[in-house]
């Protein structure tokens, strides 16, 4: 078994990576999704996560910025392996991101970026601005899972345990509603109405 294999394995073992036929709130269907929250949940397995993720960075890093919420626990949990300060952003009023808390960076300093799942990128590259703005260097991007299609924002390779290509589909397109799968609506106890979108 491959370390990404074996990653896989333990996030599917959680319910943090599920196999089956999914409705997305996009309203595409799809037959894996991630929850990271389900590995975290568990402070052991979150500090097995960080603490991998924290060996595999390269470089120094003077600090570990995550954002809200769903980087915080795998961001925390890198920044004690690395035994470097943490920090997490909010949103302000304009919806961007800003340090409060008594948070700050330093100027020159290099920034670790750790996310629990990356996928467009957008997040990390307004992280990465925040960054940035306060005359530091974002030095390296981590994550739990890497489901973007370049592994790389900004130039900068994403680290991550597991990286997974999860294709979405129509309702019309869907081969698992050809095979008539029962649908799932992720978040809800519930199955999904039929056919929906
Ligand atoms: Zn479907």
């Amino acid at each position: 078994m491959s370390p990404s294999d074996k990653w896989l394995a333990l996030l599917e073992e959680l319910g943090a990576v599920q196999n089956g036929h999914f409705l997305l709130s996009s309203g595409r269907h799809s037959e894996r999704y991630v929850q990271c929250a389900k590995v975290l949940e568990d402070p052991q397995h979150a500090a097995a996560v960080g603490g991998e993720l924290a060996r595999r960075l390269r470089g120094d890093v003077d600090r570990v910025v995550s954002p809200p919420l769903g980087g915080i626990l795998v961001g925390y949990e890198v920044a004690r392996g690395l035994r470097r300060p943490f920090q997490f952003p909010e949103r302000g009023a304009d919806n961007l991101f800003q340090l409060r808390r008594g948070f700050s960076i330093h100027p020159g300093e290099r920034v670790a970026v750790i996310e629990d799942v990356i996928t467009t990128g957008r997040t990390t590259r307004e992280l990465m601005a925040l960054v940035r703005g306060y005359g530091a260097e974002p030095v390296c991007v981590g994550a739990i899972v890497d489901r973007s299609e370049s592994h790389e924002v900004e130039g900068l390779p994403i680290q991550a345990l597991v990286r997974l290509e999860i294709p979405t589909y129509a309702y019309a397109d869907c081969p698992l509603c050809a095979r008539g799968a029962p649908l799932t609506q992720p978040g809800s106890r519930k199955q999904a109405p039929e056919g929906a979108s």
